[in-house]
This record gives structure tokens, C-alpha cells and sequence, in this order.
């Protein structure tokens, strides 16, 4: 048989119950939400990790080409050195004047291919940068993860022995209750709409604290005076006071008596 008869009493037991519920709703909710958001920062460390991997692929390339524009450089200002050499040897016009062709045809020749070779060092500058932003980031990453897991690793061992403490104290609690009452405060805690979830609902005056609707001022008192249960009509909560909640403020009061006329 139930042991628990007035509604003082169910109301101190749903009090104590909601409160238990609402610890265990927000430990559910750590233990769902924490280990999505360790593997979500392991994603974002893979990523870093395939970018860093793409970008030292894309260097080595980067910095062949260069190379190869320096190397092709050299070979042209060789080429142009020898020319250059060449003319005091030189005896007709026609020697002279198509050797100074050459020798401007590799000056043009020699800036196009330093502008290259300068382009391709600056492009390994910059993956250089952007390889080396990567490098922390994986430093940082790997740190933070680790820590976060070991953190958690505690945490979760914490509240797993807090969850089945308070399941412990809880199942009297819920057991005890009439089935009405179990059953609304059920209903209530059921509704999706409103965060977080509760099986009960207090008054801001004869305004329902859940949901805003006004409420009857004559359940109002009622559930004040523990004379009986109602829950409001539009969130279903049960409309319940703390038992051993200190007295009201002023402000309340003044609505109760507004409430009362
Ligand atoms: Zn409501």
C-alpha cells in the first residue's frame, strides 16, 4: 500500500522526485552530449591531420618547380656569360650584331624565368605557412583531446555512481505515489515543448510558471493550501508547491490576495 496520504506529503515526495529526475535528465544528457563532442574534436584532429599530409604533398611539388625555374635560370645566365665572352673575339658586324641578339634574346629569357623561380618561392613560402599553421593546430588538438578524454574519463565514472544513487533513491519515491498522480506527473514531464523537462509547475500569481497561461485563481489556492492536485490545463504539469520552500515573497503575496478578491 502507498505510504504516502496527504497532499502535503505527495507534494513533498514530487518535489523531492522532480528534482531527482531533472538531476538524472541532465546527467543523461552529459553522457549523450560529452562523447559526441570528444569524437567530433577526434574529427576536426583527423581533418587537420589529411590537411597536413595534402599540404607536405603539395610542398614537395612546390618546391621542385622551384628548383627547377632556379636551375633553368643558372643555365641561361651560363649561356648568356659565354655569349658575352665571345664578342671581344668577334671580328665582322654581322658576328657582333647576332651575337648581341643573343645575348638580349637570354636577357629576356633570364627575367622570365626569375619571375618564375621568384613566384615559386614565394608559393613555397606559402604553403610553407599554411603547413606549419597545420603542424600547431594537430599540437594543440592532440593536447586538448587528450586532456578532454582523461576529463571525461573521471567525469563520466562520477556521474554513472551519482545516476545510480539517485535511480536508488528515486524508485520509493516514484513507487509510493497514487497511480493518478504518478501517471500525471508522467503526462507532464512527457511534454516536449517545454525545457527542462518537469513533471510539476508552480504560480507567478495566477500565472502558470511552465507555460504562462493564466490558471484558475480557485486551483491556485488550493495547491497553495496542499487541499488538492490540479495540473495546468495547457502543459499538463502538476501545479505543485514546495512544502518546505521559505515563506513567499512580498510579491507573491500581494497576487495571492489579488488572486483571493
Ligand atoms: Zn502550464
Amino acid at each position: 500500500m502507498p505510504a504516502v496520504s496527504t497532499v502535503e506529503d505527495i507534494c513533498r515526495s514530487l518535489v523531492a522526485l522532480d528534482r531527482i529526475d531533472h538531476e538524472v535528465w541532465a546527467i543523461d544528457g552529459e553522457l549523450r552530449d560529452e562523447p559526441q563532442a570528444i569524437t567530433a574534436d577526434a574529427d576536426t584532429l583527423a581533418a587537420h591531420k589529411a590537411e597536413h599530409a595534402r599540404l607536405e604533398t603539395t610542398l614537395k611539388a612546390a618546391r621542385s618547380e622551384a628548383g627547377a625555374f632556379e636551375r633553368e635560370l643558372a643555365n641561361i645566365e651560363t649561356r648568356r656569360t659565354r655569349a658575352q665572352n665571345r664578342i671581344a673575339n668577334l671580328v665582322t658586324a654581322e658576328q657582333i650584331a647576332a651575337t648581341e641578339r643573343e645575348i638580349a634574346n637570354l636577357g629576356e629569357q633570364a627575367d622570365e624565368a626569375e619571375l618564375s623561380a621568384l613566384e615559386g618561392m614565394e608559393s613555397v613560402e606559402k604553403i610553407t605557412w599554411s603547413r606549419d599553421t597545420e603542424v600547431t593546430a594537430i599540437a594543440t588538438g592532440e593536447v586538448a583531446l587528450a586532456v578532454r578524454r582523461e576529463a571525461w574519463n573521471g567525469r563520466k565514472a562520477e556521474i554513472e555512481t551519482r545516476r545510480s544513487v539517485l535511480e536508488t533513491e528515486r524508485e520509493p519515491l516514484f513507487g509510493d505515489l497514487r497511480g493518478d498522480v504518478a501517471r500525471r506527473y508522467k503526462v507532464g514531464w512527457n511534454m516536449p515543448f517545454y525545457k527542462p523537462p518537469s513533471g510539476l509547475t508552480g504560480a507567478d500569481g495566477i500565472m502558470c510558471t511552465t507555460c504562462r497561461t493564466t490558471l484558475s485563481p480557485k486551483w491556485v489556492q488550493e495547491c497553495r493550501r496542499f487541499d488538492t492536485l490540479h495540473a495546468c490545463d495547457s502543459c499538463k504539469r502538476i501545479l505543485c508547491f514546495d512544502p518546505d520552500a521559505p515563506p513567499p515573497v512580498q510579491a507573491e503575496v500581494e497576487a495571492e490576495v489579488h488572486a483571493d478578491g
